[in-house]
Order: C-alpha cells, then structure tokens, then sequence
C-alpha cells in the first residue's frame, strides 16, 4: 500500500453561450467556415476599445452565486501577457487579484450518499483564445499550424477549486456534478467533446498524515471526464514511482495520452510573474448593483443537489433514479410533469429504462419525443390499473413513440388489453397439450421448464398474457393433470 495520498485541485473553463463574443459584437459560432466572425477588436487592430459583455457578466455572477461565491462589490481586469499565434494581441484579458467571483463551496453527493465538499478557491472572467489546428500530427510534429480567429474572444469563466479533492474518481464526479449544475443555470453547453468545458487538473502527493503540499503537475486539457479520471490515476501512479525511487517530482505541465496510458511531458510550468500580469487600462471595473446581485439570486433555479435530496427524500427515489433524472434539466422539468400525475416511482423506472432505452434506438431524447409527461403518467395508471401487462405496455409505449398517440387508445385498437383469466387458462391449457415433454418436465421437478411455458404464453397471446399469472396457472395446471 502507497504511504502517500493524492492532493488534487481543478481548473475548469467554461465558455458562456452568450450571443457575442467578449469584448465585441461579434457572432459565437461553432461549426463555421474559418475566419468568418471576427472584427478589429478580436483581432487586436491599432486603436480598437474593447466593451463588456453585460450578458456574460450576468452569466459569471449565476455561477459564483450558485456555487455560493462571495461576489466582489468592484473587481477588474488584466492583462495575462504571452506570446503565441492563437492570440493577436500577445495578451489575454482575464482577471488576477480581484475576481468577479471570491471563495465559494461546492456539495456534491457521493453513491453511498456521502457529501463530497469542494473549496472554491474563484470564478473569474476572461476571453478565449483562438483556435490552433496542427497538420500532420501533433504540436512539436507539425507540418504547419492554422488558426482560426471565430474562437478568440468567447467569453469564458476560470473556476479554480482549492486541493480538496483526494481520488480521481472524486474528481469525476465533482466535474459531472458541477457540469449538471451549470446546465441547470443555462450558462453555457458545457461540452466536453466541442471543448466549451475543459478542465485541468493540479497533481501532487504527499505521506498521509501530512498537512503540507507537495510540488504538483498540471494535467491540461482532458476532453472528457474518463480520460482526466484515468490521466490522474497515470499521474498519480508516475508520481509515487518517483517517490519511491528516492527522486523529486518538479514542477511541469504534463500530458496523458489516452491510447498509450503514458504521461508526457510538455514544458516547465510558468510562475504567475511570467505573465507580467498588469491591471487593463481600456476597461472600467465590474461594480455590479447590489440590487441586481440579489435579483439574480433570488432568480436561482433549483440547482441538481437539493433537488436530488427532495427526489429522494419527499418522493420515494432512490439516489441511481434520481441522478439519472437530474442530468439534464430537461429531463427533471419532465419526470416532473409525470411525477404529477403518477407515482413517482413508476414514472421514474419507465422514463430512465423503457422509455430511453427505445428512444435511444432512435437517438431522440424523452423530452424531444412525441411521448409526452402525460402519456408516461396514462401509461403508469394502465398498469397500475391491470389494464395491460408489462410487455403490453412495452408495446403500447413504442405505438406512442412512433404515432403519439394515447395510451388508452392504443391500447383499444391494438387490442392489447390483459387478458381476462379464463380465456389465459384456455391457452395455457392448449399449450401444455401440445407439449406434453415440457409438461412431464415440470412434473418432474425441473422448475426452469416454466420460462418455456411463459415464452409460449407470450407468443400466443401477443404478449398479452401477464407472466405471473402464466407461471401460476401452468402450475396449477401441470399438477391437476
Ligand atoms: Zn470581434
């Protein structure tokens, strides 16, 4: 066993899905020919002003709200200064010593239902960068590099977490669970794989029982959560081998490679003071009114967390159901609307099963589907009701899915209602006639011979014929013979 615990703290970006860029009216785009929406001062032009997104400062003051940041009265800009072609004025505009967003707290819920609680150390401001494409392999291999200036001037907050987090699978988790939360606010897509949420993680180990920290690695730039889990537990692992072998680890930004599981090293991690950060002169501060401050706050949706704890706690769901069904606000606004109508149990087992798993074949989420809440909830009832079986239903809810239709109706002119139990005892009676090897079997003890009689039933009946009364009449059956 490792004498040695990992420390490991995050940074993510997030690029807000405002409408402009910035520090500029022009468009966000992604997926557009190269090029195409930029302007002088995303293009660092002589002379051009840059001007504050109001929106993306509203966006910035959800997030530190929800993540219960203290809001600074009045911060500013600064100049992050660095050369390098995917930024044409050779300086970023980000925030340094006074962020928009102070220290917060982030809660999120474990499996076994304990609390993961994670230090926010800020959430600042800041603009992207454009985009670099390499030909012909990566960085240091290129043939030649491209840029594409659409990119450069997203607006993006820097959420910076303090070294709370112990596991990488703790840190999969508070990325996942951050994520849903800032779906919730609506602030921004935050995909992983389209790169408007990227995280980078802060690496270093030192002997249980410790208080103090270790040199750290920053893992930079995971495109997805599985890869930054598995580039930590590399990194980790690259970290206690140098331990043990009586080296040092120095501090360096590294890189995992999914394919080879290997780290690699990229460069020497640069200090603060090799950004020469200095406060922007062309922009005034954020002094945001205390009053809109409270506004935005009362305005705060009901975020993932409390909402998961009301599933479970006030409506019966275990903590799997409701992570599923808080993934995505979306698909909360519709278990609700079933929740409603039905139990909400039942409509949470058929919305994350039956119900996904068929429209998964068509690749439609629930809630762009042409079954609606209500169905889901008419649905629930018709079992609950012994109005059609569980495979009936099945089949009733692939009807809706395709035609939109009503439940009840279909129901009706599919003839798929439960059969009654005299006309079932007539069938199973048949059944077990014309196969009286399988009948013997059953006599004879071998009890796995009744999934033979249910699946003939099912057949028979067009899956009509609920199993368990099947089971129990081809019992009674068999031993009355
Ligand atoms: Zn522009």
């Amino acid at each position: 066993m490792s004498a040695h615990e990992p420390v490991i703290g995050v940074e993510i970006h997030v690029q807000l899905s405002t409408r402009t860029k910035m520090f500029c009216g022009c468009e966000l785009s992604f997926g557009d020919p190269p090029n195409t929406h930029t302007c002088p001062v995303c293009l660092a032009h002589p002379g051009v002003l840059p001007v504050v997104n109001e929106e993306a400062v509203r966006r910035a003051l959800l997030i530190g709200l929800a993540l219960g940041c203290e809001i600074a009265p009045r911060s500013i800009f600064h100049r992050k200064n660095y050369f390098y072609p995917d930024l044409p004025k050779a300086y970023q505009i980000s925030q340094f010593d006074i962020p928009i967003c102070g220290r917060g707290e982030f809660r999120a819920l474990r499996e076994d239902g304990s609390e993961l609680v994670v230090g926010i150390t800020r959430a600042h401001l800041e603009e992207d960068a454009a985009k670099l494409t390499h030909a012909g392999g990566r960085r240091a291999g290129a043939a030649e590099s491209v840029v594409d200036f659409n990119r450069g001037g997203t607006p993006l907050v820097e959420i910076v977490t303090e070294p709370d987090l112990r596991s990488p699978s703790d840190v999969a988790l508070f990325l996942r669970q951050l994520r849903q939360t800032l779906l919730f606010l609506g602030v921004s897509d935050c995909s992983m794989e389209e790169g408007s949420m990227r995280a980078d993680a802060n690496v270093s180990i030192r002997p249980v029982g410790s208080q103090e920290l270790g040199t750290k690695t920053e893992l930079k730039n995971m495109n997805s959560f599985r890869f930054l889990e598995r580039g930590i537990e590399a990194e980790i692992a690259r970290q206690e081998e140098i331990v043990a072998a009586g080296g040092r680890v120095s501090q360096e930004t590294v890189h995992y490679e999914p394919d080879t599981g290997h780290i690699t090293s990229l460069r020497s991690k640069e200090e603060s003071h090799d950004y020469r950060y200095f406060p922007e002169p062309d922009l005034v501060p954020i002094a945001p009114d205390p009053a809109w401050v409270e506004e935005l706050r009362a305005g705060l949706p009901e975020l993932p967390l409390p909402l998961r704890m009301r599933m479970v706690g006030e409506m019966g769901l275990s903590a799997e159901d409701a992570e599923v069904l808080t993934e995505r606000p979306e698909l909360v606004a519709y278990f609700m609307e079933a929740a409603a109508l039905a139990d909400p149990k039942a409509c949470a087992n058929w919305i994350r099963g039956e119900l996904r798993a068929q429209l998964r074949e068509v690749g439609v989420e629930p809630w762009q589907s042409k079954v609606t809440p209500a169905h889901v909830a008419a649905l629930v009832g018709l079992l609950d009701a012994g109005t059609v079986t569980v495979p009936a239903a099945k089949e009733v809810l692939a009807e809706v899915i395709a035609s939109g239709g009503d439940p009840a109706d279909v129901v009706e002119s599919k003839g798929l209602g439960a059969m009654d139990e005299g006309d079932l005892a007539a069938i199973v009676a048949e059944i077990i006639a014309a196969n009286p090897d399988q009948a013997q079997q059953l006599r004879d003890g071998k009890d796995k011979v009744i999934g033979f009689f249910v699946g003939q039933a099912m057949k028979g009946t067009g899956g009509r014929a609920d199993p368990q009364s099947v089971q129990r009449l081809v019992r009674e059956a068999v031993r009355g013979d």
